[in-house]
């Protein structure tokens, strides 16, 4: 029986936002077991909550966005897949504006720091997930203006296991492929430090838009016409972080025991899929 777990004590993590560039707070603080994760604004009256839930995401654009009542928490994804990858079943995190910090953009610095307060073993068994017969969703996603298809498998396995196709026409990144079979410790190895993409040509516009205001360009990968930017940490880094995105998006759902096979997968489908396993669960238990 695998125990369920939380921080052992609250921790604290400030920066910029990834999106809007904004200077925020979160701090991440002990729950009871059964608590689930929940997300909090400290910066409005009364410290409204909202559970991360796939029913309660508002936005899957460039980043999960929870919400409920006119309010939100943008890019929640990369604190979830650390979640995810230490076993945290319970904790709130209070955040005092509308996106959490970018951290270096990947999910390192806030398993590092949570590592460092330690990890607490509670009194319930974990809920996993295990997945009994095959699921999928289908999409389309775009490259510039074409559209691609895209999907996310969710087949049987004894362990969690995330295969995945990134696929690319630019000459610099090409084609990427990973497979990550799950530990915590190759979590930390493989997949944690993985940086978010951004291409040059894209960053102007997303940038007209609102987003990609952080003004710390090495918190992704960048890719410009002729080559990378700035320096890799690993040769497949984008196709690594799509899987840590998708270890945060499923853990909407919970602790999953299944082989994931995505090809082109995002934010978006990967929501569906953490939909349709959660009704799956409901509809198990009810
Ligand atoms: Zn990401």
């Amino acid at each position: 029986m695998i125990l369920q777990q939380t921080v052992s004590k609250e921790i604290q993590f400030s920066g910029q936002a990834i999106q809007n560039g904004k200077e925020v707070t979160m701090t991440v603080y002990p729950q009871p077991a059964g608590s689930g994760i929940i997300f909090s604004r400290s910066d409005l009256a009364g410290k409204p909550r909202v559970r991360a839930k796939a029913e309660n995401v508002v936005s899957t654009k460039k980043s999960v966005t929870l919400g409920r009542d006119g309010w939100k928490i943008a890019t929640i994804e990369h604190l979830m897949a650390v979640f995810h990858g230490l076993g945290i079943d319970n904790a709130l995190v209070e955040v005092d504006g509308d996106e959490l910090p970018s951290g270096d953009g990947s999910a390192l610095v806030f398993a590092e720091q949570i590592l460092e307060a330690g990890i607490t073993t509670q009194e319930l068994p974990r809920k996993m997930i295990h997945i009994k017969e095959p699921l999928w969703v289908e999409g389309t996603v775009f490259s510039g203006e074409l559209p691609l298809n895209a999907m996310l498998l969710a087949l049987p396995s004894d362990h969690l296991e995330v295969s995945f196709v990134f696929t690319s026409d630019h000459p610099v990144t090409g084609n990427q492929f990973y497979n990550f079979k799950f530990s915590t410790e190759r979590f930390l190895k493989e997949i944690a430090p993985a940086r978010t993409i951004a291409f040059m040509r894209e960053v102007e516009y997303l940038r007209s838009q609102g987003l990609a205001r952080n003004t710390d360009l090495n918190i992704a990968v960048l890719v410009g016409d002729e080559g990378y930017e700035n320096e890799l940490r690993f040769p497949e880094e984008i196709v690594r972080h799509k899987i840590l995105d998708i270890l945060g998006d499923l853990y909407l759902a919970g602790p999953i025991v299944a082989h994931l096979v995505a090809f082109r997968s995002g934010h978006t489908l990967d929501l569906e899929m953490a939909k349709k396993i959660t009704q799956l669960q409901n509809k198990q238990e009810g």
